[in-house]
């Protein structure tokens, strides 16, 4: 059987007992790598971790399930301990876990804020900062075409593209966008690639309203030029790439996987 491009690898993806993350986690494994699939607490979400990790050992991949809130120091540290012990040294992170709390401005409450910010911007540092530690504990691997460890951060389009009523979060996203850059400059002589993927509109739960019936998805369509809505397995396979040593040349960028959002689509036949 031919190597798969992670095989050996060890993958950590945050927020992964649904939509992208469980769909990267998939595919990671898929490629080869040992997954931990994290998720945020008890429960249900536990439950729906559970089955991510069923599934990819009923396909042969090998992964398990780790509770950990990713806006908290001490779980974060937990998360990357037990994943660790169970699978050795880390490889790969994709900081993915993420959540919208939209409000006119006018009503939007500090909580609202803060909790945004405190998951999808903090909870990317503290994740970051910890795969950093542990990717610098290692040697460099020599005169090979590998890095030490890659970071792969889930941005957005709203990381270029403002978002009336959801300014907590379209600042989450843009301050992605300089904590990567940053760290991908700090950390490449180093031998960590650090790049982000900026998804489009994408069919998870977190944007159900905006898919699932067909005036919203019709409304929706007219801002995707490639005229179709993006499935999480279409980030899954952008996210294999990036973490593997296909792109070991690739540090510091964001791929925009949008059907080409990004394109002012409302300019076409315009001039
Ligand atoms: P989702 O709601 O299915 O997934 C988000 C996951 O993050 C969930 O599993 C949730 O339990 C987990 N999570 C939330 N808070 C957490 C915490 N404190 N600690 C650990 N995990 C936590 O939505 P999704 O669309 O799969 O979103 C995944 C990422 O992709 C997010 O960062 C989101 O901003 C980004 N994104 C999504 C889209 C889209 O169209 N779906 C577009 C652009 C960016």
């Amino acid at each position: 059987m031919p190597l798969k491009v992670l095989d050996g690898r060890c993958a950590i993806v945050t927020g992964a007992s649904s939509g992208i993350g469980q769909a990267v986690a998939v595919a990671l494994a898929q490629a080869g790598a040992r997954v931990a699939v994290n998720h945020s607490s008890g429960g249900e979400s536990a439950a729906r971790a559970q089955k991510v990790v069923d599934d990819i050992a009923r396909d042969g991949g090998t992964a398990m399930a780790v509770q950990a809130d990713v806006s908290r120091e001490d779980e974060v540290a937990q998360l990357y301990a037990q994943t660790e012990a169970a699978f050795g040294p880390l490889d790969i992170l994709v900081n993915n876990a993420g959540i919208e709390q939209p409000s006119p401005i006018e009503q939007m409450t500090l909580d609202q804020w803060r909790r945004v910010i405190d998951v999808n911007l903090t909870g990317q540092f503290l994740c970051a900062r910890e795969a950093a530690r542990h990717f610098l504990a290692r040697e460099a691997p020599e005169g090979e075409r590998r890095a030490r460890g890659t970071m792969i951060f889930m941005s957005s389009v709203h990381e270029v593209i403002p978002w009336a009523f959801q300014a907590n979060y379209a600042a989450s996203k843009g301050g992605i966008n300089l904590l990567m850059r940053s760290l991908a400059q700090e950390l490449a002589p180093r031998r960590i690639r650090v790049n982000s993927i900026a998804p489009g509109a994408i069919r998870t739960p977190i944007n159900h309203e905006a898919w699932d019936t067909p005036e919203a998805l019709a409304d929706l369509l007219k801002l995707i030029p490639y005229g179709r809505i993006g499935e999480p397995d279409d980030i899954g396979r952008a996210a294999v790439w990036l973490a593997s040593d296909d792109s070991d040349y690739v540090t510091g960028t964001t791929l925009f996987v949008d059907g080409g959002m990004t394109l002012y689509p409302e300019f076409r036949g315009a001039g």
